[in-house]
Parts: C-alpha cells; sequence; structure tokens
C-alpha cells in the first residue's frame, strides 16, 4: 500500500497520537445516539493499548454552531466500556491540562482529549506544511512519539490534526485507515461484471461517480434509483412531474442536463428505473412511466424497477452501493432500498459507501458485505479517484 502501517510500529511504552472519527449522530439528550464509529475503531485501539501503548486518542465533534457540537465526553464513557483497557476523558485538547494528562499514562492506558473543533483552526483547511505550524500541532507533537491516523472517514480534510501532526510525528495507518484504502483504492482489481447502484439525494455526487467510473471503464452497470435515479429518468425525456422536479432542481440546478449528457455517452451501462413511487392519502402508490407524470414527488423507485436492479445484481461480480434507493427512513418507501441492496449480498464481492446508505442497512437489517465504508466523503474521494491529503501526508 506504501503508507506504514501499526505493523511497522514498535508500541510498547510509547507514546502515540491516535486521530478517530466518532463523530455520531446524538440524541436530544445530548448523548451519543448511534456508536457504530465508535466500534469500528476499537480494533486499533484496543491493539495498540494490547501492545503497551499509551494513547492520546484525538477526535471530533459536530461543526461550530452546529446541534451536534458537543463534548467528548459521553463518548469516552462508552469507549471505556468497548474497551478492555482504561480511558479517561479530559477536558482540554492541546493546552497544559491535556499535556499533563497525556504525560500521566502508563502503558495500556488512553486518554479522550477534548473535540478538536473546539480550536479554531480545526475547523479550517490548510497545506499540511502550514497545518504543522498550528498551536494544536505545536504543543502536541513534542509530547507523543508516533502518531496514528485511523480516522479515515475524515481524511479528506487538511486540517491540522489530520495532517499537521504527520508532518512533525513518525506516523503510520490505523486499521480502519488500512483497510478501506485496501478496499476502496483497488476496486480495479474486483470481479467483473461490476455494478454500481447509485441513488440518494446527493446527486451531484452520485453524477461524479457515475463520471469517473464510466470513464475509467471501471463500471459495466450502473443502477439509479433515489432523487438521482429520477433526474436520469427526467433526462431520458420522461415528464415525472413537476414534484419530483422541483427535488431534483433544489439540489442541483443543471441535473438534467448532466444526466443527459451521461446518457448519451454511456447510454447503454446506465439503468433507469421503469416504475417509481408516491404517496397519495397517505399510502405508496406505484406508477409505471408510461402514466408520468404525477403530482407528487417520486420517494421510491416501483417493484418492477427494483425487481430488474435485483436480477442485474444475482449475477454481478462486483456490487458498490453508494445512495439509497428511496426514503428508506419511512417503512412505506423502503421497498426499493430493501429488495435492491438485499440483492447486493449475492454479489461475488460488495462493497458499500455512504453514511446513509450504511444507515438504511443497519435499519433494514440487510448484512452480509465485503466492506461497509466509514467514510462518506473520504469514500467518494476514493470512488472518483481522487486522493486523500491525509493518505498523502502519511506517504511522505
Ligand atoms: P449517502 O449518505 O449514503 O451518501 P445521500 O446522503 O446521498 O446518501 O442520500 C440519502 C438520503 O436520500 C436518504 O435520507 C433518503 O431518504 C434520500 N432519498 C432517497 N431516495 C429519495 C427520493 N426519491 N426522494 C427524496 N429523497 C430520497
Ligand atoms: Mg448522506
Amino acid at each position: 500500500m506504501g503508507i506504514p502501517t501499526l505493523d511497522d510500529l514498535a508500541v510498547d511504552g510509547t507514546t502515540v497520537g491516535v486521530r478517530v472519527d466518532i463523530n455520531s449522530p446524538l440524541g436530544e439528550d445530548g448523548r451519543l445516539a448511534d456508536d457504530a464509529r465508535l466500534h469500528a475503531h476499537v480494533g486499533t485501539l484496543q491493539e495498540l493499548l494490547d501492545r503497551g501503548g499509551k494513547l492520546a486518542v484525538l477526535a471530533h465533534q459536530g461543526r461550530p454552531g452546529g446541534d451536534e457540537f458537543a463534548t467528548l465526553e459521553d463518548h469516552a464513557r462508552r469507549l471505556g466500556e468497548l474497551l478492555d483497557h482504561p480511558i479517561t476523558y479530559c477536558d482540554a485538547t492541546f493546552s497544559a491540562d491535556a499535556r499533563d494528562a497525556i504525560a500521566d499514562l502508563e502503558s495500556g492506558e488512553a486518554v479522550l482529549l477534548e473535540n478538536t473543533r473546539f480550536y479554531s483552526e480545526e475547523y479550517m483547511e490548510f497545506p499540511p506544511a502550514e497545518a504543522a505550524e498550528t498551536f494544536l500541532v505545536d504543543r502536541l507533537a513534542p509530547v507523543v512519539d508516533a502518531f496514528v491516523n485511523d480516522a479515515f472517514a475524515a481524511a479528506h480534510r487538511s486540517q491540522p490534526s489530520i495532517v499537521g501532526l504527520p508532518m512533525r510525528v513518525d506516523s503510520y495507518a490505523g486499521r480502519v485507515m488500512e483497510r478501506e484504502l485496501d478496499v476502496l483504492s483497488n476496486i480495479d482489481d474486483t470481479p467483473r461484471p461490476r455494478v454500481y447502484a447509485l441513488g440518494g439525494a446527493k446527486i451531484a455526487d452520485a453524477f461524479d461517480v457515475a463520471e469517473s467510473v464510466l470513464e475509467r471503464g471501471l463500471a459495466d452497470e450502473i443502477l439509479t434509483s433515489g432523487m438521482t435515479g429520477n433526474a436520469f429518468l427526467a433526462a431520458s425525456g420522461v415528464d415525472v412531474g413537476q414534484p419530483s422536479m422541483d427535488a431534483i432542481t433544489d439540489r442541483d440546478a443543471t441535473a438534467v442536463e448532466q444526466a443527459e449528457a451521461l446518457l448519451d455517452e454511456y447510454g447503454e451501462k446506465i439503468h433507469v428505473p421503469e416504475d417509481v413511487a408516491v404517496e397519495r392519502d397517505g399510502e405508496r402508490v406505484e406508477v409505471g412511466i408510461d402514466e408520468l407524470p404525477v403530482d407528487a414527488p417520486a420517494l421510491d423507485v416501483g417493484s418492477d424497477t427494483a425487481a430488474a436492479y435485483a436480477d442485474v445484481f444475482e449475477t454481478a461480480g462486483t456490487a458498490i452501493l453508494n445512495g439509497p434507493p428511496g426514503v428508506f427512513e419511512d417503512e412505506q418507501f423502503a421497498h426499493g432500498t430493501r429488495e435492491i441492496f438485499g440483492a447486493a449480498t449475492s454479489a461475488e464481492y460488495s462493497i458499500v459507501g455512504g453514511g446513509d446508505t450504511a444507515a438504511s442497512l443497519r435499519q433494514l437489517g440487510i448484512e452480509g458485505f465485503d466492506h461497509v465504508s466509514t467514510g462518506g466523503g473520504a469514500a467518494l474521494r476514493l470512488l472518483t479517484g481522487g486522493e486523500l491529503p491525509a493518505v498523502e501526508v502519511l506517504r511522505e
């Protein structure tokens, strides 16, 4: 892979700064509402502690001014339950209190430092050399012997705790980072036919993935659904109705033109829905394309589309999922997601990217994927053939 991993680090007795991404949904009470991201990092943290490390763990939660901008106290409590080692919480990130807490660590102990984004520079983007000169890096670099970046989900951000520390400290990829890069950087080696299911509400992102993987010859078939599918439907010349059109153009004013360009160039590989589902009098109603337009937004693909897409997955070598096929949060519109994502597990090899995509699988109880990415933006960057700042600095 070309970057150092935990296999290259002599951990015992050393003080290791570990960046994780445990940014999580919080409940009304401000406590963790979902701890999937904490679970993801347990392997890396446990291994470093078992190997005798003293861990200074860095993480962020929410964004300044946002509802979920919060301390990491509850994260520390929950990590303590998940790890077989003590982990304390320190309400400082890099001040003397934080550095004292790090100096007091014994082998096999960890401290979770306060939300890095309580410090304004951590929410800005810098080139690595400038990030290396920020206060956080300047204060923490001298008190750790090594740095491990396991925060794949934040790897697309060029921020001090991500790209600055590795400029000053010997740095390694953690196990989550290693596995994500291994899978998402090597899609060109996975079995064919390679089928991408692109749905969801972030239409522009779905177009970026489609364009990139079609241009690079990585995709054999693309199954479009969700709002993305509605945009392709409109681009194929079907009048989907004003409510769906408004939803599409609210997201991306030129969505239909972009979808048209993709259909012109790669039409034979792009599947477009043949029916949709809308809500009428509180009920799910399916509408075939010959019955369109309708005066309600399409919130799911219809049963025929779901069955046709499921068939494509039956013979797929690789399934790559990004964006749910419908508004799965509402049981009436979860049918497409359940059928299409359920069928994707029958591909020889299957990869899931996207936060809501992973959440839909958890909600619907669909299991059996080879890799479920922890990263939204970072996974997207790799799926479109881009580079990650966090990884570039580990390489150097
Ligand atoms: P991810 O987080 O996996 O990248 P997105 O954020 O792009 O996925 O999209 C997820 C959201 O898309 C879900 O909340 C889902 O309700 C919504 N969605 C899916 N299909 C539709 C649709 N037809 N109309 C409106 N929203 C949709
Ligand atoms: Mg999302």
